[in-house]
């Protein structure tokens, strides 16, 4: 069923969004070589509780899975796409693509926003002598490119969120942009309504067809999320039934925002800055 946002929670999602979109902003700016996915898992938790809010993931059971969720952000290394559960044992390392996603829970209301960060990229330098590896070696520009890529094709899915569209647009606009670049959709994986619970509906794809699937309308709150990979779009989950990844080794992006539809367009909900 898809629900409607009233105005006022829509304010509040927009509040909660806010903070998301800094704690996320924190946690990119920490992911530096030698720093652990679990310490930004720590991190994520933390700030999110210092100002009286939750992490809508840690404890979150998706239909399917044995377990519920065991950590507060989700931290996706290279071959990872979504759902990498941190650890103590990930050390991040020069030139890794690092996909950080975090749901907040603030007033009752979540939202769902997700960044690429290449560790290493804010110093701009680093890569190793053959000149392959790290940031600025010739895998650290392909990295960057699709870091690039992915996070405009979330900005081409939400120019098309609009009321009167319907969820296909975006995804049609999604696979279109990206299609020139040769990249892969991570398959069966896509964005959501997002507000009372993690996931609602309606299913948001990264490819399909013009005019496919419901109709947008005022109130709704989406996740658009494209998760890019540098080969196939073919992805395998690990025993720990979270972590999916390609399934042919090669590296992956995401970027998420959750998005309010509104009577003239739509509003981001998960920026810092409107
Ligand atoms: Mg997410
Ligand atoms: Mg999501």
């Amino acid at each position: 069923m898809i629900t409607i946002k009233s105005q006022e929670e829509i304010e509040i999602l927009r509040e909660g969004g806010l903070r998301l979109a800094q704690i996320l902003t924190e946690l990119a700016s920490r992911a530096r070589p030698g720093v652990s996915s679990a310490e930004l898992d720590k991190l994520g938790r933390e700030l999110a509780e210092k100002n009286g809010d939750r992490p809508a993931f840690l404890g979150y059971k998706p239909k399917g899975v044995k377990t519920p969720y065991p950590a507060s952000v989700c931290v996706s290394i290279n071959d990872e796409v979504v759902h990498g559960i941190p650890s103590g044992e990930k050390i991040l390392e020069e030139g890794d693509i690092v996909a950080i996603d975090m749901g907040l829970i603030h007033k009752n209301l979540i939202t769902d926003s997700a960044v690429t960060v290449i560790v290493g990229g804010g110093r701009g330098e680093g890569g190793d002598k053959d000149g392959k590896n790290g940031y600025s070696g010739k895998n650290g520009k392909k990295a960057r490119a699709l870091v690039d890529i992915t996070r405009k094709a979330l900005d081409e899915g939400i120019k098309v969120a609009l009321p009167g569209n319907t969820v296909g647009d975006i995804g049609y606009a999604i696979e279109q942009f990206v299609r020139p670049f040769g990249y892969g959709h991570a398959e069966g994986l896509a964005g959501h309504g997002v507000g009372y619970k993690v996931h609602e509906d309606p299913f948001v794809p990264n490819t399909g067809k013009k005019g496919d699937g419901p109709a947008l309308r005022p109130g709704m709150v989406i996740a658009i999320e494209p998760m890019l990979t540098e080969g196939a779009g073919k992805v395998v989950f690990d025993k720990d039934g979270y972590t999916v990844r390609t399934k042919d080794g090669k590296r992956s992006a995401h970027f998420e925002h959750t998005v309010a539809i509104t009577e003239n367009g739509n509003q981001i909900l998960t920026k810092t800055v409107n």
